[in-house]
Order: structure tokens, then C-alpha cells, then sequence
């Protein structure tokens, strides 16, 4: 199996203010792209790996070759990492609601304490990863993955992420990362969010 580089769920200038058309294009048809074109690379010849989903393969590390686990956990992680991040975003009517809104609340008490435990987190991440909203212990919780390691190489279930790699945010605010993180708020499909929570409870 060749794996393809999944089409975006929505138009390049969908995001637009946050994230405008030129970055879009670019995150998605070159780094996102990236991914896919270095996996298929490094698992060319080693045919047992290859009916394996991208998920399957980061999340069982251990059925990879040794030698092949560092480029699988990297590109395999580009790969899954971007395409889950895609399907979370939306222009959103600045509510929550649903089960989401409900679990939130009991963890933070607001959705605002939520929100800044969120940004605090992604904005403090040293170098390149992703901060994520995972369902742990049954609760909901923040994390950060650093590179493009995931919560399900560990078996954590992600509900939400923002990528903060500088490729995701440097064309338009240089190096003012948490501008870009407090503007990802309105663009965040709770519907979807909901959906993936659903799922997991
Ligand atoms: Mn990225």
C-alpha cells in the first residue's frame, strides 16, 4: 500500500484570518505532503508493513523494525498528526456545547481557565510539536508531543490538537506564537470535537 496524502476537509482559504490561503497551501501541499512522500520512502521493500494504516503502524511501535521505528514514529506521525488536525478545524460560532463543554467544565471550571491552560501550554512548548486535548483516565486533558511523536503512540486518545511547528504560523506572525494560538479558538470545529468524544466514551 502506497499511502496518499489525504485532500483537506475544507478550501484552502477556509481558515482565513487566522490561517490565510498561501500558508494553508503550503502546510498541506508540501510539509503535509512531505510526510506522506518520506514514509512511503522508508517502508519501500519492507513489504510485511505495508497493509498497515499509519495509525496502526504509530501506535504499535513495536511490531516496526527496529531500525525502521525512528522514521515511522517521524513521517508516520507527520502524516496522522496532520490529518487529524485538519479534521478539527472549522470557523466556529464561539460555543463548545455538547458533552465537551460539560467535561471542560468539570476540569477547569471555565471554558476561559480551559482556554488559558491550553495556550499556556502550546505557547511554553520548547522547539517543534503539538499541544493536544487527550481523554486520559477517562477525563479530559492538555498534553504536548514534541516533533511529531502523537498521544496514540502511547495509546492516548486525542480529541483536539493545534500544531505549532513554525511551518504552521510563521509566515504571517513570525515569532509571535501565541498570536496565532489565541486566534485558533474561533477556528476550531466543536461539532466535530464532540463527535470524536462521543466516540471514545
Ligand atoms: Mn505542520
Amino acid at each position: 500500500m502506497t499511502h496518499t496524502l489525504a485532500p483537506l476537509p475544507f478550501a484552502y482559504d477556509a481558515l482565513d484570518p487566522w490561517v490565510d490561503e498561501r500558508t494553508m497551501r503550503i502546510h498541506h501541499g508540501k510539509h503535509h505532503q512531505g510526510y506522506v512522500d518520506k514514509l512511503n520512502a522508508a517502508l519501500a521493500g519492507h513489504e510485511g508493513l505495508a497493509k498497515k494504516s499509519v495509525k496502526e503502524l504509530i501506535s504499535h511501535p513495536e511490531a516496526v523494525p527496529t531500525e525502521l521505528r525512528g522514521k515511522v514514529r517521524n513521517f508516520g506521525g507527520g502524516v496522522w498528526n496532520h490529518t487529524f488536525f485538519w479534521n478539527v478545524l472549522g470557523k466556529n460560532d464561539g460555543t463548545i456545547g455538547g458533552p465537551v463543554e460539560q467535561a471542560i467544565m468539570t476540569g477547569w471550571g471555565s471554558v476561559e481557565k480551559f482556554k488559558d491552560a491550553f495556550s499556556v501550554s502550546a505557547a511554553s512548548l520548547f522547539g517543534s510539536g503539538w499541544t493536544w486535548l487527550v481523554i486520559k483516565d477517562c477525563k479530559l486533558a492538555i498534553m504536548n508531543t514534541a516533533n511529531q511523536d502523537s498521544p496514540i503512540n502511547e495509546g492516548i486518545t486525542p480529541i483536539l490538537t493545534i500544531d505549532v511547528w513554525e511551518h504552521a504560523y510563521y509566515l504571517q506572525y513570525q515569532q509571535k506564537r501565541p498570536e496565532f494560538i489565541e486566534k485558533y479558538f474561533a477556528f476550531i470545529d466543536w461539532k466535530k470535537v464532540n463527535t470524536l468524544f462521543a466516540q471514545v466514551r
